[in-house]
């Protein structure tokens, strides 16, 4: 009997899910056999699915929200990156039987934003708004880039301080409520607030943006979402949503179950047609 390799993505909600897509892209692209679902999780019962899902000879899966801290936990092992942002978005069967737990939601920003978009972030003054689960998923290789300055910006500014304690280790981070920017501009800001979900904007400044600045929102949509109209509206000189981010975290999963690293070009251009 042919055996097919299983992987899924575990969430809920789940069927705005993208994953399946961009998975059998990357496996029509790269000749390799295997087969990519979506399955909507009960809240409270992640821990018992996805252990059915291994023990009946699923090889991997990608966790969205809610179940990122759940899969944190239902991890034997975890690499440096999903140790350090205290989640995980992506499991792995070993050949002992652990699962092994990744986060490569942050090396996503950084490829999309420094190979496909070609922005520079070493050296660069860059502003984060937002200290969610993202946020901290993206501290870390961020940082490993050198920015010359790391500003995060909350409207709960408690947690914005508990991230910079967190990882005081890694380089120098600043934080600061919405209120008090303007006193110097950036270079890049990036938008990682969920305020674009309910179309709502954080409250920014006219003069936050340096004459080469590049504005970068996590979200992304058929349209341009209004942290994008805001960067346009102020004269950035580029502005991007998070598209990119997301077909390249999943080509880090992709690499990690199968060994093989895709192409991210021609799926992006794919979703973002899909998009409409
Ligand atoms: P969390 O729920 O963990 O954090 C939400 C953040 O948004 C908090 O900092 C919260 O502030 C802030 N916020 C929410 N509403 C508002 C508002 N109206 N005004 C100002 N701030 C607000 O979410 P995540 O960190 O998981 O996700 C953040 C965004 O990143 C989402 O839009 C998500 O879709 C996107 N994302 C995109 C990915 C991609 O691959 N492109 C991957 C991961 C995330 P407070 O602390 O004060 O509540």
């Amino acid at each position: 009997m042919t055996h097919i390799d299983r992987y899924a993505v575990y969430g809920n909600p789940i069927k705005h899910s993208k994953s399946p897509q961009i998975h059998a892209a990357f496996a029509e692209q790269t000749g390799q056999e295997l087969t990519y679902r979506s399955r909507l999780v009960e809240v409270g019962r992640f821990a018992e699915t996805a252990k059915s899902f291994f023990e009946n000879g699923g090889k991997g899966l990608n966790i969205t929200v809610p179940f990122k801290l759940d899969a944190f936990d239902f991890s034997d092992q975890l690499s440096n990156r999903a140790r350090r942002a205290g989640a995980v978005n992506t499991l792995a069967i070993q050949n002992d039987g652990a699962v092994y737990g990744d986060n490569t939601d942050g090396i996503g920003l950084v490829r999309d934003i420094n190979n496909n978009l070609g922005w520079e972030i070493s050296g660069k003054n860059i502003l984060i708004l937002g200290a969610g689960g993202a946020v901290r998923g993206v501290l870390e290789p961020l940082l490993r880039k050198n920015p010359a300055t790391l500003v995060i910006a909350n409207r709960t500014l408690e947690k914005a301080e508990l991230l910079a304690k967190d990882f005081s280790d890694l380089g120098e981070l600043t934080v600061c409520s919405f209120e008090s920017l303007g006193a110097s501009p950036f270079n890049l800001v990036i938008n990682a607030t969920s305020s674009s979900l309910t179309g709502e904007l954080p409250p920014l400044p006219s003069n936050l943006l340096t004459d080469d600045a590049c504005v970068y929102d996590m979200m992304y949509g058929a349209e341009p979402t209004p942290f994008m109209r805001w960067g346009a509206e102020n004269t950035a000189w580029a502005v991007a949503d998070g598209l990119g981010m997301l077909v390249e975290q999943a080509a880090e999963s992709f690499c990690m179950w199968r060994g093989v690293r895709p192409k991210t070009k021609p799926v992006i251009d794919l979703l973002r047609n899909m998009l409409g």
